[in-house]
């Protein structure tokens, strides 16, 4: 993920307001699954915090036996992909690795100064489908699997990585009605080449399969110490806020929705982030393909609001050791991990089961709840009491000057 501010945009007024709304409202239960499908919550209980550990165990042990990171063209980074490749086979998949070159800059001390070499180096995507469903309507789901070079990137994005290979191993054993295709990016933490590569490579080699993508679903960095649950803001409700969000194609409202009715069925607490340029979902995006995922925050001061929603540390950052050596194993919050691994399950399930029409905008899953009317009104609701708010505090100042004035006069 790239550098970015988080908790801009939400004025103090704005807080005390949102806490005066009811917190959650209990939503209809999620359907069940179709014949021969699991059913939501046996995908879930199929997603556990044991196999998500062993995932992430694996991406500390290559990243400490390769000089403490994983970044794109290491071997911490090739060690990777064998784990990734060796669960999906013991799965039942027949995983691809797709190899490309990127450019590869290293920063040498030098007596004459700092001069910068670069070369062009190999490193890989890792991809898998299910071996069940039609791949007309494709859902896509990924994760970059790649560090930065200044540390492991356990939280950056081994989180990611693990939840998405635990939803593939879930998902293994059922039927589905669309092909589930999912993906291990490398060299996200350059320029998104992973991504970019594999659908610029699909575009030009085999138009049809690019044309085939229903949606893409991404996930970087959903296991922040101090985290938030923060869903894609695929109806851009919220864009106003943020000079780095972009606009979100048509369809990843249907996303958002999707999240949104999961966490609802779960009573648990959630809000929406902008969708902005930091991570693979922006090549998607940027061809029409509608985007959506979750995230847990990396650097930006956690509200006090928020930390009433989720607990943790107001004023610290959802994540310390974004991009650092200290992104190891200790960085990963275990449970916010699971949650937001099981909510991925739910909604691949969802779409991997539902009708999608082809050239029709994008649909939230069949039978899927929808957000309570109350949720849907929050965001206006807030706006309008936060403006009578500012009014009420104007219109105080104006009679406070009115009454100096005339007490002077
Ligand atoms: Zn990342």
């Amino acid at each position: 993920m790239r550098r970015r501010a988080l908790s801009r945009g939400l004025a103090p007024a704005v807080l005390a307001v949102a806490l005066l709304l009811p917190a959650q409202v209990p939503a209809a239960a999620l359907p069940a699954g179709r014949d021969g499908a699991a059913s939501t919550e046996e995908i879930t209980r199929a997603v556990t915090a044991e196999q998500l550990e062993g995932h992430l165990r694996a991406f500390q042990d290559a990243a400490d036996a390769h000089g403490g990171n994983r970044a794109a063209g290491t071997d911490g980074y090739r060690r990777s992909v064998d784990h990734v490749v060796e669960r999906l086979r013991a799965a039942g998949y027949h995983p691809r690795v797709q190899a490309f070159t990127f450019p590869y800059g290293e920063d040498h001390d030098h007596e004459h100064g700092e001069d910068t070499s670069s070369e062009r180096r190999v490193t890989y995507n890792v991809l898998a489908d299910t071996a069940t469903g039609d791949p007309d309507s494709t859902v896509l789901v990924g994760a970059h699997l790649d560090s930065v070079p200044e540390g492991p990137g356990l939280n950056d994005n081994g989180s990611g990585a693990a939840g998405v290979l635990a939803v593939a191993e879930a998902l293994a054993g059922t039927g589905t009605q669309n092909t589930v295709r999912f993906a291990w990016w490398g060299a996200e933490e350059l320029n998104l080449n992973g991504a970019d590569h594999y659908l610029s490579d699909l575009r030009a080699n085999d138009p049809g399969a690019f044309e085939d993508i229903a949606m893409y679903l991404n996930f970087d960095m959903i296991g922040s110490p101090n985290y938030g649950r923060f869903v894609y803001d695929g109806d851009t409700s919220g864009n106003g806020w943020h000079d780095d969000s972009i606009e979100a194609p048509d369809g990843s409202d249907a996303i958002e929705v999707a999240f949104e009715g999961y966490f609802e069925s779960e009573a648990v607490a959630f809000d929406e982030v902008p969708i902005d340029d930091g991570s693979d979902h922006l090549v998607f995006a940027e061809a029409g393909i509608p985007v959506g995922g979750l995230f847990t925050g990396d650097t930006g001061e956690k509200t006090r609001r928020q930390v009433d929603r989720y607990g943790g540390r107001a004023g610290a950052d959802y994540d310390p050791c974004y991009n650092a050596a200290c992104d190891d194993l200790d960085n990963v919050d275990l449970q916010v991990l699971e949650d937001m691994s099981d909510a991925t399950a739910a909604v691949v399930l969802g779409f991997a089961s539902s009708t999608i029409d082809d050239g029709a905008p994008l649909r939230p899953p069949d039978g899927w709840p929808r957000r309570s009317a109350l949720e849907e009104l929050r965001p206006v609701l807030t706006g309008l009491v936060a403006l009578s708010v500012v009014a009420a505090m104007a219109v105080g100042v104006a009679v406070a000057v009115r009454r100096r004035a005339r007490g002077r006069g």
